[in-house]
């Protein structure tokens, strides 16, 4: 595979989940990646101050960040490779954070979740990455408990027997929390080639799924969330006073 061109870099940005011919693997969760040994354009991977995921336990500040989206009932294609499961979205749907509109164009999964509160990891979590039309990255997670069935997954899951390039309808409303209460940070894509300037977003209020779609992506996808990141100097806004 040659190395990026900008056109290449773009696709990434849009795509940070890149899974065809992908030359790195998650590791156990918990030992450094060391991914800029794989490939030197992953260089920031490992020399980057701002990256990602984070204990959200480590924050310095409360505050309310108010996120809303329109998110609902949509088209998806779906795409699945090694650690890789993830629903490609028609233009559409997105969120409003801090004054801007970031536009939905995935999600995708990771088993476990890759922010951990107090240390803690979930065992499933969904990113939600959108763009502005700048192209500035914006992520809300959201973490899945187990516990009742979750009416988002289920068509994701019965889908994934089909394979990539699965069509089918979902409701991304029924995969978040009414309360978008969040975890406010800058970071990076919790993957090569770990971009930075990733405005990331984390609700504080979890979703359930079942232990059957919980289980269901954890076979599919493996063990797949990156080491925990220094915060360093960055602020990491907590919800609340
Ligand atoms: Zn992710």
């Amino acid at each position: 595979m040659k190395f990026v061109t900008s056109v290449a870099a773009l696709a990434i940005l849009a795509t940070p989940a890149i899974a065809a011919d992908k030359d790195w693997n998650f590791g156990d969760g918990e030992m450094p990646e060391r991914w800029s040994l794989e490939n030197s354009q992953y260089s920031l991977c490992d020399s980057g101050l701002m990256q990602s995921p984070v204990d959200l336990s480590q924050h310095k500040a409360h505050g309310q960040v108010t996120v809303t989206t329109n998110y609902g009932a949509t088209a998806a294609t779906l795409a699945v490779a090694k650690e890789k499961v993830q629903l490609d979205f028609p233009a559409g749907q997105g969120m409003m954070s801090g004054g801007k509109q970031f536009n939905l164009l995935q999600v995708h999964f990771h088993t476990p979740s890759e922010h951990a509160i107090n240390g803690k990891r979930y065992p499933l979590v969904a990113h939600f990455v959108h763009a502005t039309d700048a192209g500035e990255l914006g992520v809300l997670g959201v973490m899945f408990e187990e516990g009742a069935v979750n009416a988002g997954l289920q068509g994701l899951v019965a889908s994934m027997e089909e394979g990539s390039g699965a069509d089918l309808t979902v409701d991304t409303a029924a995969m978040i929390p009414d309360d978008l209460s969040v975890y406010r940070y800058m970071g990076s894509l919790t993957t090569p080639p770990c971009s930075e300037g990733v405005n990331w977003h984390v609700a504080k209020a979890t979703m359930t799924a079942s232990a059957d779609q919980i289980a269901a992506l954890t076979e599919e996808l493996g063990p797949t969330a990156r080491s925990l990141q220094p915060l360093g100097n960055r602020l990491l806004v907590a919800p609340g006073h």
